[in-house]
């Protein structure tokens, strides 16, 4: 990609300690999302610009459509190849023609070698012929047809070839491959027709949670990027989700893409922001679009891809499109291009949300997140006398009453878009 001058110096900042707290014990791997709640907000009070027009129904440039579940289809960006790049890969179908299909969507994407077997002796042949060698093997279910043999087999497996992720492949996703997958300790399910996207998106987080699991190289943390289209959005919207999950050993990058000068000096703003993201323990990157015009055009769209493409996030948290400020909905609609192939996609609660915002998952925090997130609010010091809903009562009230969704205290609601699942973790 080109040179990016919309992004400003800065990003990727080394973090302040997290706040300490106790540490919960529940995995660390990427199961939850988040976003949180804050006020059940009227419309006029969006943070860092009121009073603006809000052309952008209709009336702004053409866009790539975004309102359902994403454009798998669409068009690909140019590094779209490099997502399984370095990684080795084995599929072994029984049909020869549906197991050249997921070979060649790996390659496609990027796989630096895929070997393709019919047959279980050949298959174990390229495991053992490659130790340690083969970091992913695609192995359909109808290979061993008796369901707890192929517990057995996958059980196995895990022990004999402790660097190679297992994803069982099947014709459709039923229950019984599911639970045999999950018995064996597959890292991952994979539906036989499942397109390149798709099936890159699982081979990478099945790899990825098994290196995890089992010490391998590529046990990385998990990633999340929150992009928010002024320099208070993510705090409000998510901060508190961002501290548990900094808590929890995620990496997490805080995107700003305006300097919100309609709220105030542009450059206090922009170390305001700063301030909080390190208080909540995140990275922190920020672009220069106008404050009140930001578009979901194209050089916004590549803007976020090229902070998405470096955070290479498993999770993308956005604005929602039920927001009534323009700024916000832009934002949402080309992060969701931006974020075509992240795995999962939520959307926050920002103050201008409107009524049809529609959480349907709900992540629980602690008292030590929402005080966390009172302080990355409180770095905004510039907003905090002006904007009523910075007010600190309304802020923990809020989060409280989303506690009612979960078993705790508090909570932040998220709406998803796209929730790729991963076996042994929950849905919702
Ligand atoms: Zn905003």
């Amino acid at each position: 990609m080109g040179p990016t001058p919309w992004l400003l110096p800065g990003a990727g900042r080394p973090r302040r300690a997290v706040r300490a707290g106790a540490a919960e014990t529940r995995s660390v791997t990427t199961n939850d999302d988040d976003s949180e709640a804050l006020n059940t907000g009227s419309a006029d009070e969006a943070p860092g610009h009121e009073g603006l027009p809000e052309p952008c129904d209709g009336s702004g440039p053409p866009h790539v459509d975004v309102a359902g579940p994403l454009p798998l289809g669409g068009p690909l960006p140019p590094d779209y190849g490099h997502e399984l790049s370095g990684l080795r890969i084995v599929v072994a179908d029984q049909d020869a023609a549906a197991g050249g299909h997921l070979a060649a969507g790996l390659r496609e994407r990027g796989a630096e070698w895929v070997g393709e077997t019919t047959g279980m002796e050949d298959f174990l042949r390229m495991l053992r012929d490659h130790p340690a060698d083969v970091h992913v093997a695609l192995w359909h279910e109808a290979l061993e047809p008796d369901p707890a043999r192929r517990v057995a087999l996958l059980d196995t497996w895990l022990r004999e070839f402790p660097d190679t992720a297992i994803v069982l492949t099947a014709d459709r996703l039923t229950s019984a491959s599911t639970l045999t997958a999950l018995r064996g300790g597959a890292a991952e399910v994979l539906r036989r027709g499942a397109q390149g996207a798709e099936v890159a998106a699982v081979v990478r987080h099945a790899y990825r949670t098994h290196a995890a699991r089992h010490g391998g190289a590529g046990g990385e943390r998990p990633r999340m990027l929150v992009v928010g289209a002024h320099p208070d959005d993510a705090e409000i919207g998510a901060g508190a989700l961002i501290h548990r999950r900094v808590r929890d050993g995620w990496d997490i990058t805080v995107l700003v893409m305006s300097r919100g000068s309609f709220g105030g000096d542009p450059d206090r703003r922009s170390q305001e922001a700063r301030h909080a993201a390190e208080v909540l323990g995140a990275s922190f990157d920020m672009a220069d679009f106008p404050d009140g015009h930001i578009t979901d055009a194209t050089e916004t769209v590549q803007a976020i891809e090229q902070v998405v493409a470096r955070v290479a996030p498993d999770l993308l948290l956005v604005h929602s499109e039920h927001d009534t400020h323009q700024d916000h909905r832009a934002v949402h609609r080309a992060a969701l291009v931006a974020g075509r192939r992240v795995p999962r996609v939520a959307c926050y609660q920002s103050p201008s949300a409107t009524v049809n915002f529609s959480p349907n998952r709900f992540i629980g925090v602690r008292e030590e997140d929402v005080e966390a997130k009172l302080e990355a609010i409180r770095a905004h010091r510039s907003q905090s006398d002006t904007r009523a809903y910075l007010d600190e009562g309304l802020i923990r009230s809020t989060a409280r009453y989303w506690g009612r969704f979960t078993g705790d205290a508090y909570a932040e609601p998220l709406e998803v878009v796209r929730y790729s699942a991963e076996l042994g973790r929950s849905l919702v």
